[in-house]
């Protein structure tokens, strides 16, 4: 048997599925996932020492590529002075100042561990504000793992075919009000029948968990006006969109200022950060000032938040044109080794663009909701995949993650593409 393989069959024996987290088991795919021990720039190696080019980069969070010098010198510094104090420091400041300076509708910003320890107090924080219950998300959108968020969630949930999870109390599924991306009928039509009982509507900017559908910016702009209209909070979850477009992340983009907003993965540089922000008056609730309730035994430790601020620090201007080249040229190769193709599915792919964010699918038109997506896009997906870890390209392991481009994905890794593609 194979070393990957004996690999499995023992973490099968020791963690449910073998893995950590869902998407990790190449589910659907009818193979065992890849064991991987190493990644530098744009590769990531297997235990054989396989490269292959990652377009996955640990779901987002390494902009700058595996194993940056200067994200390792930082934490190599950090380390010696010891893991984590447990008491207020320093090393939280420069990262929060950094981040608020550049970003006009954050005032105040609190630290937690991931991306859904954020949404879950985002969400609470808006509770707290506006002593209401009711929280409107977007079927297809995901906010992390926390009870009120796993209704109609992303991806790894669509993998098991699954509209939610088990172990979610009924009591709680009632203040969960989920709407179609995209429908402003059916957003009023919610807010009529519970009136004055919705504390705030959160969604992805841009929803990049259940493919990339991009909603247009009207849509967006009416979830500011009603959210306004109704006293209720607007929560960006720029969890994947923060730091990605420029600093200001999609917000900035598309000149659409939310109340709170969450962001993850960018954030930590690859250790594991989320955090909190927005204006004074509503971030001033949280304790110990406030009455909201939120705490962390490891919430910004001086590792986490020196690989935050080292990769931030490297974001600058020229490092967002660069990643934004890095993309089109990426995206450029892939479209045309899909336009040259003899293979019937393959000729069936699209690429949804978004600068350094992509989504390969094979639905008939660019989906803007999951309603939209073509039945046969798994079955389609489990071939496109095989085709290319045969040659030694990684993509995320499912139809319906988007895939990551980074600082590191420069113009050899893109030569390399092309070779890769074109070697069958
Ligand atoms: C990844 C993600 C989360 C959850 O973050 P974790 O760090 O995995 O808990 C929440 N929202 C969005 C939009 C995400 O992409």
């Amino acid at each position: 048997m194979d070393h990957n393989l004996q690999l499995f069959q023992k973490a099968k024996t020791l963690i449910p599925g073998g893995v950590h987290s869902p998407v990790r088991s190449f589910q659907g795919l009818d193979r065992p996932p890849i064991f991987m021990n190493k990644g530098q720039g744009a590769f990531i190696y297997d235990h054989d020492g396989n490269d292959y080019i990652d377009f996955c980069m640990s779901f987002g969070p390494l902009i700058l590529g595996h194993g940056h010098p200067h994200v390792t010198h930082a934490l190599h510094e950090a380390i010696d002075l010891g893991q984590t104090f447990g008491t207020a420091e320093e090393k939280s400041l420069q990262l929060a100042q950094l981040i608020i300076e550049q970003i006009s509708f954050i005032d105040k910003i609190r630290f937690v561990n991931s991306g859904t320890e954020a949404c879950m107090t985002a969400i609470r924080l808006a509770r707290g504000k506006t002593n209401k219950d009711k929280i409107i998300k977007f079927y297809g959108c995901y906010h992390g793992h926390s009870d009120s968020m796993l209704i109609e969630a992303g991806s790894g949930l669509a993998q098991m075919g699954v509209p939610s999870s088990a172990g979610i109390p009924q009591s709680l599924v009632k203040d969960t009000l989920v709407c179609n991306l995209g429908d402003t009928a059916q957003l009023e039509s919610i807010y009529s029948q519970h009136r004055d009982q919705i504390a705030a509507v959160i969604i992805e900017p841009l929803p990049a968990n259940y493919g990339l559908l991009k909603q247009d910016k009207s849509f967006l702009l009416e979830l500011r006006r009603i959210t306004k209209e109704n006293n209720s909070l607007l929560i960006f979850d720029e969890v994947i969109s923060g730091f990605r477009f420029g600093m200001g992340g999609f917000s900035h983009k598309l000149e659409i200022e939310p109340d709170l907003v969450t962001y993850g993965k960018i954030i930590g540089g690859g250790l594991p950060v989320g955090a909190i922000a927005g204006k004074a008056d509503i971030m001033e609730l949280l304790a110990p000032t406030g009455p909201v309730y939120q705490a962390g035994t490891l919430s910004a430790n001086p590792l986490a938040m020196q690989a935050g601020f080292a990769t931030l620090t490297q974001l600058t201007p020229f490092s967002f044109q660069k990643i934004k080249e890095n993309a089109d040229r990426i995206i450029q190769i892939f479209n045309l080794w899909i336009k040259r193709s003899h293979d019937p599915i393959v000729k069936k792919f699209k690429i949804v663009q978004e600068e350094s964010l992509f989504w390969i699918h094979s639905s008939n038109k660019n989906p803007k909701s999951p309603k939209e997506f073509d039945p046969n896009m798994k079955k389609d997906f489990k071939h496109l995949f095989d085709l290319l870890i045969a040659r030694k390209i990684y993509i995320s392991p499912s139809a319906f993650e988007v895939g990551f481009i980074s600082l590191a994905h420069d113009e050899h890794v893109a030569k390399e593409l092309q070779n890769r593609l074109e070697s069958h």
